[in-house]
């Protein structure tokens, strides 16, 4: 399931080192390297999926899952009443730089919008 060219799989498999936040059987969650925000954290499926145009019928849960996560981990860190922003870019037009399906959870400060 994971490949061997990927970053994110890599850090799955724990071949490189990651600020390791949450994970269960399905999903991790681990800080961004280079945080665009006081939190900004990343939250994947351990299952290798490139794009959200790569989602099939089967990852419903699984995509789900990630959301659910996602606002967890929010009200764990206490950024749920301020608020936060949840993130996932698909390709070149997005900014897409890792392809390896992952939500971004930012918070911390005011977001604008539209988003660059
Ligand atoms: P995106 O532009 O949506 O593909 O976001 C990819 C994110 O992954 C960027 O915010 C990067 O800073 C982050 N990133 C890349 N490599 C690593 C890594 N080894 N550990 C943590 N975050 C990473």
């Amino acid at each position: 399931m994971s490949e061997s060219s990927c970053i994110f799989c890599q850090i799955i498999d724990g071949a490189i080192p990651a600020d390791i936040y949450y994970q269960d059987d399905d999903i991790l969650a681990f800080r961004d390297i280079h945080p665009v925000a006081p939190t900004h954290l990343l939250i994947i499926p351990k299952k290798h999926i490139a794009t959200a145009n790569d989602f099939s019928d089967e990852d419903e849960r699984l995509i789900g899952k990630l959301m659910t996560t996602a606002s967890k981990l929010a009200r764990e860190l206490r950024v749920d009443r301020s608020g936060y922003r949840m993130v996932m870019n698909c390709n070149r037009d997005a900014g897409q730089t890792v392809f390896h399906v992952h939500l971004h959870l930012l918070a911390g400060r005011a977001f604008s919008w539209p988003p660059g």
